[in-house]
């Protein structure tokens, strides 16, 4: 069903903004913690794509995903430098993946960031709610600049979703916002399950763009539903490339086509989707068309 959707809008694949990959043993951890879910999760979570890494790039590369970030982040300090080496290393050896790297508050944060984008990371994950650190801690404030100046994008899990835990939610990272209002950021899921609050962010920060993830999906709608209310507002956004195609592959508890049927199930139309699925990501990765 998946490469029939793509065709049909007559794009030549997809741009997936929220993909995960992570070292193996910590991808081991996480969904650990998903098969047993503890208060971060908060609920049952089977995970779908619990495949080795060769297969989960199968399953991208069937599904006509010719492009996607590689997402990972740290839970304590003395990690991330780590975890962006493995990603450059992934991003060396699987042509579709985006070299993509993480951070957090800790000494040197603003330096380790510099030198990995010099060395080819071209996206960043911070995970607020994994994390459980303030984005405006003063650690962090210079590496929000070299973000910012370096105009990489930064996938932020900023929504209290799942559960809230830490500094989520639409005020601590937008005062983020207020001092780099230039930070070229992608808010996860949409926000969930504050929408309101960062579909204003995006009105406010011409930089602000949000990834669908897991939005619209059966398994997200009796979490909190997305307000109709703000449905014209979602489709402004994405037609003025805002919106961002995003999956949270492989952790999910559905087939990856459920993503875009729900996407289409919106009713926004072939530009709106081809904006979504494509467009969008590719100017802001620089995704060539071919
Ligand atoms: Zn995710």
């Amino acid at each position: 069903m998946v490469p029939a959707f793509w065709r049909a809008l007559g794009l030549p694949g997809l741009i997936d903004a929220h993909v995960h990959f992570m070292p193996e043993r910590l991808m081991e951890a996480v969904w650990e913690y998903f098969a047993e879910p503890g208060p971060l999760i908060g609920r049952d979570w089977p995970v779908r794509y619990r495949l080795p890494e060769a297969e989960r790039v199968a399953v991208l590369r069937g599904l006509g995903v010719r492009a996607f970030t590689a997402l990972l982040y740290p839970h304590r300090p003395g990690m991330a430098e780590g975890l962006n080496r493995w990603g450059l290393e992934f991003a060396a050896a699987v042509p579709e993946a985006i070299p993509t790297g993480t951070l957090y508050p800790e000494p040197g944060v603003a330096s380790y960031v510099a030198k990995t984008i010099d060395a080819g990371t071209a996206a960043f994950k911070v995970h607020l709610q994994v994390g459980g650190f303030d984005p405006r801690a003063p650690e962090l404030d210079d590496a929000w600049g070299v973000l910012a100046d370096a105009g990489a994008p930064v996938v932020v899990h900023a929504g209290s979703g799942p559960v809230a835990h830490g500094f989520t939610g639409p005020g601590p990272f937008g005062d983020v916002l207020a001092r780099h209002p230039r930070l070229t950021a992608v808010v996860a899921h949409l926000g969930a399950p504050e929408y309101e609050g960062f579909l204003d962010l995006a009105d406010r920060f011409e930089r602000v763009h949000l990834d669908t993830t897991m939005a619209f999906t059966d398994f997200f709608e009796h979490e909190g539903t997305f307000p109709r209310a703000l449905l014209p507002r979602l489709r402004d956004l994405g037609e003025r490339g805002r919106i961002l195609l995003g999956t949270d592959f492989p952790n999910i508890p559905y087939p990856y086509a459920h993503q875009l049927q729900v996407l289409a199930g919106l009713g926004f139309g072939d530009a709106w989707l081809r904006e979504v699925c494509w467009h969008a990501a590719a100017r802001l990765f620089g995704v060539p068309a071919g």
